[in-house]
């Protein structure tokens, strides 16, 4: 079966002085994927010297201000607003460095075909596909943290590896984990690869509160830092379902072979039971610099700023199962996962109109699985045969977004 995570390289590893030599550029360097990939970045540097990790592009959507001063900390070659009315603004910004400033969608896309050795894909939502292929396309070394693109494009992105041979290593922690579990293994052996989740922050909430909360609540994430969307689908569980999908483009594993487990202290990322009934398991702080930095590195390992794991403070490890009825997104997504075709693509969107809404306070926090559901159910996207066109998939992924905004409205009035 067709998988997008690199295979381990035959031979002998990389020294790590040509590891540190490696270009970077970030995706999204002003969220909280690309901030991080700075910190190990300048703790890299701060270990290893100044010359660690040169910077070639850094791209943001709007903050002007943060990816001016990371361009200039880390003395990136290219800075790209995607947002070009800010273009001025980030020339402005620059001034008196030698910094190149550029703008708009075309030039995010182009910062990915830059040459540098390491790419990572920190761009939040299916918006982070085009720039991601144009790293695949020409062969590069693929960070990738954006699983909305995998899970929207999968087969597209198998496609596209195949033509290039580009090496793909998952960022998103439970994957990078199952990466290194299975280290090159064939899948072939695996009886089960078990995905955990923290349980978000309504792990143990009725459905009744869950159905007023907030989005103030549902973006407090107990355990992990991260942006808004992901905070929000590790609510709604919506996270552990695509990164179900995700797992299954990723690995080329088949949906039966594919579990979650909730385990709230988030220091078991991943557990994979072979066929003769062996299970290994990958542990770590929850800090998300250190699969960065395992990414960035591979096949190699650099230090990261990540404190590291002391089980003698986290004491007990806990396992539990999800509760389908309080959180039906993740179903949804298994739904999907099974279909298979389109379905995800559909699902993925509708999900980033759903969130929107919700963050917006038009839509109550329950609404987001059924706008999820019924957008499904007006477009079955069985058409499976066009999941490898990609204007074809940016059609499907339009098309899902304006009947879920269509739903999302009608939800609306009936509230008010
Ligand atoms: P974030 O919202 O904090 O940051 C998103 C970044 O993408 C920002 O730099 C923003 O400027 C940029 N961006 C937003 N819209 C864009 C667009 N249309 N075009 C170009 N750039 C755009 O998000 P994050 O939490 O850092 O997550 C990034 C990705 O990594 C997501 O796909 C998420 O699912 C995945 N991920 C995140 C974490 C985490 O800990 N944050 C963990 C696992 C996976
Ligand atoms: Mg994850």
């Amino acid at each position: 079966m067709n998988r997008i995570a690199a295979a381990v390289p035959l031979g002998e590893l990389p020294d790590l002085s040509a590891v540190l030599a490696r270009r970077v550029t970030v995706l999204g360097s002003t969220g909280s994927i690309g901030i991080n990939t700075l910190d190990v970045v300048a703790h890299a540097r701060k270990v290893y010297g100044e010359d660690a990790l040169p910077i070639e592009a850094l791209t943001a959507q709007s903050n002007v201000e943060l990816l001016a001063a990371q361009a200039r900390e880390f003395h990136a070659r290219v800075a790209v607003i995607g947002d070009s009315t800010r273009y001025e603004d980030l020339k402005q910004a620059l001034s008196g460095t030698v910094v190149e400033a550029a703008a708009g969608r075309g030039a995010v896309i182009a910062a990915a075909g830059r040459p540098s050795e390491i790419v990572m894909v920190a761009i939040v939502g299916v918006a982070a596909l085009e720039p991601a292929l144009a790293a695949i396309v020409r062969g590069a070394n693929v960070a990738i943290a954006n699983k909305e693109c995998i899970v929207a494009g999968g087969a597209l992105l198998q496609r596209a590896i195949a033509a290039s041979g580009a090496a793909v290593i998952p960022v998103d922690s439970e994957h990078n984990a199952v990466f290194q579990v299975l280290n090159g293994g064939s899948v072939e052996d695996v009886a089960r690869v078990t995905l955990t989740a923290s349980g978000g922050p309504f792990r143990d909430w009725p459905l009744e509160r869950m159905r007023v909360a907030t989005p103030e609540q549902a973006i407090a994430h107990p355990i992990w830092s991260m942006g808004k969307k992901n905070s929000l689908d590790s609510a709604t569980l919506m996270n552990k379902g695509l990164e179900l999908i995700e797992a299954h483009y990723l690995f080329g594993l088949p949906p039966e072979r594919l579990a979650v487990l909730v385990h709230p202290q988030s220091v078991v990322h991943c557990l994979v039971a072979y066929a003769d009934g062996s299970t290994l398991a990958h542990l770590s702080a929850p800090d998300m610099r250190t699969p960065i930095a395992h990414a960035i590195a591979w096949p190699r390992r650099i230090a990261s700023p990540s404190a590291g794991l002391d089980l003698a403070i986290v004491k007990q490890l806990t396992f539990e199962s999800a509760d389908p009825r309080r959180f039906p997104c993740l179903g949804l997504a298994q739904d999907c996962l099974r279909a298979g075709g389109l379905a995800p693509t559909i699902l993925n969107a509708a999900n980033e109109v759903a969130i929107e809404a919700f963050l917006a306070r038009r839509i109550g926090f329950l609404d987001i699985a059924r706008i999820v559901e019924d957008t499904l159910g007006a477009d079955s996207g069985s058409n499976g045969d066009i999941a490898g066109d990609l204007d074809a998939l940016l059609a499907v992924d339009r098309r899902a977004r304006v009947s879920a905004g269509d739903i999302c409205r009608r939800i609306e009035i009936n509230v008010a």
